[in-house]
């Protein structure tokens, strides 16, 4: 294998790096050479050098796919352009290489930046996006597909196709449960993959049944874990209970062996669980936590930060028993979190990170996701497979990611210390490649 390269010229050799295979936590010591925006060769590093144009002595550094954010949201309208332009060097200084946006209503600057970052013209990760989410009319966010008929679902998919999003998200502020199922329903007949919130209105089981392929967040495992939630699916249709009610219902009626029937039905499906456990963290003590020095701020322009008022403003206004059921739940959430893991159903990393959602940062919030996943019962090494692997295996493109290898995308984070040992070591950040580019942090 060495002859057949010798004297090959590769754009990019990182040098005596201990490669840790996400998969088995195995590592080993070889030198990486790639070209263009590709893993070339990998070969062991006690061997003779290739030549390269431009060559990176990694000194034994811990090498790890880049990471992946597999919830976050680039939003706000044109006014907030520059803000979410700046989070895409923002990520990359962060690790992070890869990112799943969850739907907002920048879909056409996002298209181009798509495609400016894959030809290397703009810095800053690959971008997977569901373009704007389907809700129902008047929806909470700014820039959704109001569906309020088959025919309007059909238009709303007609042009998320045109758009050529990399999956459909579904959200839950006003689309009726019947429009959710079918959505489900017409996404898997188009061949597209479809996450969301689930309308309350509906059961989980009738969800899965119709073919809902990721879940974001943990209210709707919630909700199907209860005995009862075809009660209290009634009473939310008849408009007697309302979603925030429904949580400590929700939480007195868990059911371990509804909740193990579900699970195992989500393992079997390959129905993957996206917890967002750091920003239910941060939402839920906005009203113990002084993030006023949080040095992020200082990168936002004012009207950025003020997007995060309604949120702080709704945490402050609450009544203490609203802000105690908030934490009791955020606990319950996050025990519910490692059942979901113990029985194998299949995690990603996100951060929700994004306008309006108050001090949740993108970049550094995914290695708080991480360190929250490791709190709550994770090893290490699972923790960083919901980001490297199952972001990646969730979208069908594991043939490019996921792994440091011949072929793969050269997407790698070099890191002074070993994650597998303390997960905070993710920030130990000694330089990131991106497409092949390498970017040395400074600090
Ligand atoms: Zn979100």
């Amino acid at each position: 294998m060495l002859s057949c390269n010798h004297g090959a010229n590769y754009d990019l050799s990182i040098l005596n790096v201990k490669r840790i295979d996400i998969e088995t936590g195995q590592i080993d010591n070889v030198d990486i050479y790639i070209n263009q925006d590709r893993v070339a060769f990998i070969q062991s590093a006690n061997l003779k050098d290739l030549a390269a144009k431009e060559t990176v002595h990694a000194k034994g550094a811990f090498a790890i796919p880049g990471l992946w954010d597999n919830h976050i949201h680039f939003r706000g309208g044109e006014s907030l352009l520059r803000d979410n332009e700046m989070f895409l060097e923002q990520l990359i200084d962060f690790g992070i290489t890869s990112v799943r946006d969850a739907g907002g209503d920048l879909a056409i600057s996002l298209k181009r930046w798509q495609l400016e970052i894959s030809k290397n013209e703009r810095i800053g990760p690959t971008i997977f996006t569901s373009g704007p989410k389907i809700d129902g009319r008047n929806p909470t966010w700014q820039g959704s597909l109001e569906v309020e008929s088959e025919a309007e679902l059909d238009q709303a998919l007609d042009s998320l196709e045109r758009l050529e999003v990399d999956f459909v998200k579904l959200y839950d502020s006003k689309l009726n449960g019947n429009l959710f199922l079918s959505a489900l329903e017409k996404s898997k007949a188009r061949g597209l993959i479809a996450s969301g919130h689930m309308p309350f209105s509906v059961t989980l089981n009738q969800a899965l049944d119709a073919g809902m392929n990721g879940v974001e967040h943990l209210y709707y495992i919630l909700k199907g874990s209860s005995k009862d939630e075809l009660e209290i699916t009634k009473q939310f249709q008849s408009g007697t209970l309302g979603f925030w009610e429904a949580m400590p219902l929700l939480i007195n009626s868990y059911n371990d062996s509804t909740a193990n029937r579900l699970f195992n039905k989500m393992k079997q499906q390959e129905v993957f669980v996206i917890p967002t456990l750091n920003i239910g963290n941060t939402l839920s003590y906005l009203d113990e936590t002084d993030h006023s020095t949080d040095e992020y701020l200082n990168l936002l322009s004012d009207r950025f930060k003020s997007t995060y008022e309604r949120r702080i403003k709704s945490a402050l206004n609450s009544t203490p028993e609203t802000r105690d059921n908030r934490k009791s739940l955020n606990t319950f959430l996050r025990k519910l979190t490692l059942k979901l893991h113990d029985s194998g159903v299949q995690l990603m990393a996100g951060s929700d990170a994004g306008a309006y959602n108050a001090y949740v940062y993108p970049g550094p919030s995914l290695h708080e996701e991480l360190q929250s996943l490791v709190a709550v019962g994770l090893s290490p090494l699972e923790a960083l497979k919901t980001s490297v692997i199952n972001g990646p295996k969730w979208l069908a493109v594991e043939e490019d990611y996921g792994a440091i290898g011949i072929g793969k995308k050269a997407d790698i984070l070099l890191l002074k210390k070993n994650p597998l040992i303390d997960i905070t070591n993710t920030t130990s950040i000694q330089a990131v490649i991106k497409n092949g580019l390498y970017f040395k942090k400074t600090y």
